[in-house]
């Protein structure tokens, strides 16, 4: 279950930066960056993020998981940007292929291995919007 420790190592980064840079409000939602060669469960991840995120700021917040394409960085060619994909028939996904689709050598690849936070939605700083009704001494139907 490496989605634990995923969500774990998020969170306690999030808390980590929100002691360093207070905002105002509660964080509602939490969005990332998800690399296309990281395999994890997306439900495994959310799930792990409800549980460790109680009794901490982002407690209740949302996960918005953005998923991130494959980049690649070509050293013989210098080439750079995004891979082939490999699909066959009856197969339910496309495999990127980490080989320069320009030169087809050996390609580094720059950008679709990690899971980054690149933002937080925070609310507003109230609870809620719970109106009190106080005073209604009015009542036209009371009688004495
Ligand atoms: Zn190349």
């Amino acid at each position: 279950m490496h989605e634990y420790s995923l969500a774990h190592a998020l969170i306690e980064g999030i808390t980590e930066h929100l002691h360093q840079h207070p905002v105002q409000g509660r964080v509602k939602a939490v969005h990332l960056r998800k690399g296309e060669l990281l395999i994890l469960s997306e439900e495994a991840l959310r799930e792990a993020w409800r549980i460790l995120s109680e009794g901490t700021e982002v407690a209740g917040s949302d996960l918005r998981i953005e998923n991130v394409p494959v980049k690649v960085k070509c050293p013989q060619c210098d080439y750079e940007g995004p891979v082939k994909y490999m699909s066959e028939e009856g197969w339910h996904f496309a495999v990127p292929v980490l080989a320069c689709p320009r030169c087809g050598g050996r390609a580094d690849v720059v950008e679709g291995r990690d899971l980054a936070i690149v933002g937080l939605a925070v609310g507003d700083a109230s609870p809620d919007h719970e109106r009190r009704k106080q005073g209604e001494d009015g009542d036209p139907q009371r009688r004495g």
